[in-house]
């Protein structure tokens, strides 16, 4: 059975795709009062859909109108198209990904304000784990809706590749210029300590970075070797994401000028 977590007239029913990387599931939230909009949405599956038309009965409403999307990755967006089939609900999604699924209706970027029957989302841009997810943040209620940017448990991925260290450490300094009371995130638990999980997420990018650093001092040269000290108490199920975080962290360090490579050898310092 799907987790259900009703926060303050939003309604969220975690979809069943629990996993490593997903934790107990990906958070579908539910927000309005008789039109309904829906953010995120993992499974087109007939369970799935049918449990977001339950919640939004719950609710009080009687149409779901809405669905906006904070990525593209398939665990938040997989649903999205079979949902607007069965509701006729508008679909959006960032605009750098404008085109991504073949059948969104509008795109949003930073500083949109996107009316819901109750209240209203602003749209902040929060690149880094994919380089065009987006936060909603409801100002008058102090909530942010923060996708995978930021979890309720652990930490999330920054891929080398689609995802960007740079921007994502850009992105978490950002959310501390908003007042958030409340955190609802896409995967794990409500977080009521929102600035100090902001700063725990910087804080944890900090001391990865200071350990590559001193891996790579210490003559470690390849991402794997760096992995292989770094994540030591990792389970091998996530050596993949590992090799990617590090490497992430590495292209940030040589856009810094912090490391440089050789061939596929890193080293500290710019090389000069
Ligand atoms: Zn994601």
């Amino acid at each position: 059975m799907p987790e259900v977590e009703n926060a303050e007239n939003i309604r969220c029913l975690t979809a069943a795709n629990p996993g490593y990387m997903t934790l107990r599931g990906t958070n579908q939230y539910l927000l309005g009062r008789r039109e309904i909009t829906v953010i995120d949405v993992a499974l087109g599956s007939d369970a799935n859909l049918d449990g977001l038309l339950s919640e939004m009965e719950a609710l009080g409403g009687t149409r779901i109108t809405r669905i906006l999307l904070t990525h593209i990755h398939l665990d938040h967006c997989g649903g999205a198209l079979a949902l607007k089939q069965r509701t006729g609900a508008e679909v959006g999604i960032s605009r750098v990904r404008a085109g991504h699924l073949g059948g969104e209706d509008f795109t949003y970027v930073e500083g949109d304000r996107i009316a819901y029957d109750g209240g209203e989302l602003e749209v902040v841009f929060t690149p880094g784990h994919e380089s065009g997810h987006c936060c909603f943040y409801e100002r008058e209620r102090k909530i942010l809706f923060s996708g995978d940017h930021i979890l309720g448990k652990g930490t999330t991925v920054v891929p080398a590749g689609e995802g960007n260290m740079v921007h994502y450490m850009e992105s978490l300094e950002k959310l501390l210029s908003l007042d958030i009371r409340l955190l609802l995130p896409g995967h794990g638990p409500f977080v009521t300590d929102p600035m100090g999980k902001i700063r725990e997420y910087i804080d944890h990018r900090v001391m990865r970075e200071e350990q590559i650093l001193q891996g790579l001092r210490e003559g470690r040269r390849s991402i794997g070797d760096l992995v292989a000290v770094i994540y030591a108490d990792y389970p091998p199920a996530l050596t993949r994401v590992a090799r990617s975080s590090v490497e992430a962290h590495l292209l940030k360090l040589m856009a810094e000028k912090r490391v440089h490579q050789e061939g596929d050898r890193y080293f500290p310092g710019d090389g000069t």
